[in-house]
Parts: structure tokens; C-alpha cells; sequence
């Protein structure tokens, strides 16, 4: 991968990477296709990161399909597909990780301890393998984009981060190769996601600055919903991930609920106009 990507530079390419743990869906794809407007050569990585997982989570049945993840890759025009090996990417013996202290410790690293430094270990090492100009992540994985946008300036990375808002469908659940474990009776239950992040919207655009009011909104349909089980609601400063009482400022409205087994995430940033 290192020497295609040295030799694409070196012929004045500008590259694009595209990192995913794949099962990819219209998401995914919109970011391929950002990339795709924005480079020469775009590389999409194929890697479930086993660093990223906790041992009661779901990395053994997490989906995967490669075959079909590499044709719908096609359809957007990629020129590079990286799959590798778990024993290539972590060779025995492997003991560095990169851990951006602070962004990473509320919200999902609470309740994922370790999970973003699995993260930012596994977008360094693609960076350095597909030496891109630019990398594209979706800000359905908001606490994950501000780690990397932070890991990149802190260690001089020099790649450009461009992000992509969530992809939903057409009902508001935001799309997730997760969403592939929802029962048929857990589908419609995981629409309480973004509809307590519309609720709080709503009452944030009538006027509404208490954070602890919002929150309490956008809990609501989730605690009136019984196959779903909250993880948390929070409401943070959109860039610094720090708890905020007051809006005076851009915050994040972020939130984790168990919908039977399954973990979801989703997240809307309210900003004054
Ligand atoms: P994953 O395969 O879940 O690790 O996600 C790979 C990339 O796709 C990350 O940058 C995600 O933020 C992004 N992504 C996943 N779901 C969505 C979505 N619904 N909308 C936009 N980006 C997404």
C-alpha cells in the first residue's frame, strides 16, 4: 500500500483515503463520493479494528461483506480498496497507541473505555500506509472527528480532514452497519434517537439556552420508548467536547442508547443562526 501510495505522489497525485470498518450503506458511499470530488486517487480501507472493541463488544458478529462492500465501492469510482490482515496491521509484539487525552475520555470513551485510542492507533497507522492529502469521516461519529481533527493538528500530520454530514433515512435513523442487527419490532423503537434530538432542536430554536432543559427534551421520547435504554445524553462544546450549562456558543447534542442489545449513536450540533 506504502509503495502504490508513494508512487501516485510522486506522479503529482493528490490522494483521498476513506477509512471504514465496511458493511458500507448510502453513508459511507456519500463519503466516497465526497472524496471522490476532492482528489485524484481515492482509497477506501476495509479494517475492523479489533483495538477499537471492547471484550463484551460486538467484534466477532460485527457485519461483514466484502465482496459486496468492494462492488458498491466500485459504483463510486474508487481506485484503491486496502483490506488487510489483522496480524498485518497489529504484528505480534505491538504495544504503541496514540490517545488524544482529553477529547477522549466523555461521552463514548465513558462507556467505551479504550475505544478511541483503538481509534486514533488505527487512522494513524492508515494515514502513514495510504499517505493521503485529504481523509473524509462522517460526523455521524462526532467525538470520533474531533479526535482525529485534534490528533492531526497536535502531531502535524498535514492532512486535510473533511467531513460529511449524517447520512439518515428517509424516517430520521441515522444509517449504521449496526443498524443490521434491529429486529423487526427494534426498528421502528430506534427512531426515539433523532426524535429526542429533534425535540431538543426544537425547543433550542424557540428560543431555549438551559442545557439541562434541552437534554431533558431530547430524553424524553427515549425514556418513553421500553426496548430502549439510554446510555447518555449530553450536551457539550462543539469543538472542546467540554460540558456546557449555558449555551453561549456551538454545542454538540450527543447521545448513546441500547436498543435491545444494540448500541446507537447519533448527535445534532446546535448553533444560533
Ligand atoms: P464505520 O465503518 O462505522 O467505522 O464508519 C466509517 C466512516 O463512515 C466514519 O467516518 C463514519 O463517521 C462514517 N459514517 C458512518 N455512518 C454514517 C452516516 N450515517 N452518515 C455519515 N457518515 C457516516
Amino acid at each position: 500500500m506504502r509503495a502504490r501510495a508513494e508512487d501516485l505522489r510522486r506522479d503529482g497525485r493528490k490522494l483521498a483515503v476513506v477509512p471504514t470498518m465496511g458493511a458500507l450503506h448510502e453513508g459511507h458511499l456519500t463519503l466516497l463520493r465526497a472524496a471522490r470530488a476532492r482528489a485524484d486517487i481515492v482509497i477506501l480501507t476495509l479494517f475492523v479494528n479489533p483495538t477499537q472493541f471492547g471484550p463484551k463488544e460486538d467484534l466477532s458478529k460485527y457485519p461483514r461483506d466484502e465482496a459486496g462492500d468492494l462492488a458498491k465501492a466500485r459504483s463510486c469510482g474508487i481506485d484503491l480498496a486496502f483490506c488487510p490482515d489483522v496480524s498485518a496491521m497489529y504484528p505480534a509484539g505491538a504495544q504503541t497507541f496514540v490517545e488524544v487525552r482529553e477529547l477522549q475520555q466523555p461521552m463514548c470513551g465513558a462507556s467505551r473505555p479504550g475505544h478511541f485510542a483503538g481509534v486514533a492507533t488505527i487512522v494513524t497507522k492508515l494515514f502513514h500506509l495510504t499517505m493521503p492529502h485529504l481523509a473524509v469521516f462522517g460526523e455521524k461519529d462526532y467525538q470520533q472527528l474531533a479526535i482525529i481533527r485534534r490528533m492531526v493538528r497536535d502531531l502535524d500530520f498535514g492532512i486535510e480532514i473533511v467531513s460529511v454530514p449524517i447520512v439518515r433515512e428517509h424516517d430520521g435513523l441515522a444509517l449504521s452497519s449496526r443498524n443490521a442487527y434491529l429486529s423487526g419490532e427494534q426498528r421502528p423503537a430506534a427512531l426515539a434517537l433523532s426524535r429526542g434530538l429533534a425535540a431538543a432542536e426544537a425547543r433550542f430554536r424557540a428560543g431555549e439556552r438551559d442545557a439541562a432543559a434541552l437534554i431533558a427534551a431530547a430524553r424524553a421520547p427515549l425514556e418513553a420508548e421500553p426496548l430502549v435504554r439510554i446510555d447518555y445524553v449530553e450536551l457539550r462544546d462543539a469543538t472542546e467536547l467540554t460540558a456546557v450549562a449555558q449555551i453561549t456558543r456551538p454545542v454538540v447534542l450527543a447521545l448513546a442508547a441500547f436498543v435491545g442489545t444494540t448500541r446507537l449513536i447519533d448527535n445534532r450540533v446546535l448553533a444560533s443562526a
